[in-house]
């Protein structure tokens, strides 16, 4: 279940501190979008977000969105923020999260996936190799398949704590 677990567990993208990501050698985020950053129902980056972005982007870190949802809302995202970003992404498939990492211009050891959802954020990761940080989701509100997901996500999360 190796696959399946994150090498950091935080409630929400504020608690990834500069100095953490410095210690791990860190040097490129690769960052989910729905629930990750902002509800899955939010078009737009809050204040919160957009502050925490630019200070890491300001501590030399590179950053890439790397999203399975569509166009439309990941462009609508990324307008403002001066970031790359990668739409219909399917992950967990590897060939996107490989092609973050080019943009980003970072090895295996000095990049980091975030995402709020083990069975493509933290699967991805761990299958090319990178860290793992998996986010508790902002909205419980979500599609059905989504909830049912996350029953079994919580299970997972019951055994790492
Ligand atoms: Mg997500």
């Amino acid at each position: 279940m190796k696959i399946l677990t994150p090498d950091l567990y935080f409630q929400s993208i504020v608690d990834v501190k500069i100095e953490l990501l410095k210690e791990r050698k860190i040097k490129g985020l690769i960052i989910d979008i729905d629930n990750t950053l902002v509800g899955w129902d939010v078009d737009l980056p809050t204040e919160e977000i957009i502050r925490w972005l630019e200070n890491i982007k300001h501590q030399g870190f590179k950053i890439c969105l790397v999203s399975n949802n569509n166009r439309k809302r990941v462009e609508l995202f990324a307008k403002d923020l001066n970031l790359p970003y990668i739409f219909n992404a399917r992950k967990p498939m590897r060939k996107n999260l490989r092609k973050a990492m080019k943009i980003l211009e970072t090895s295996t050891e000095e990049t980091c996936i975030v995402g709020d959802q083990i069975f493509t954020d933290i699967l991805g990761g761990n299958l090319i190799g990178v860290t793992t940080i998996l986010l508790k989701p902002i909205k419980s509100k979500e599609f059905w398949w989504t909830a049912f997901v996350r029953k079994i996500e919580k299970y997972f999360i019951k055994k790492y704590q």
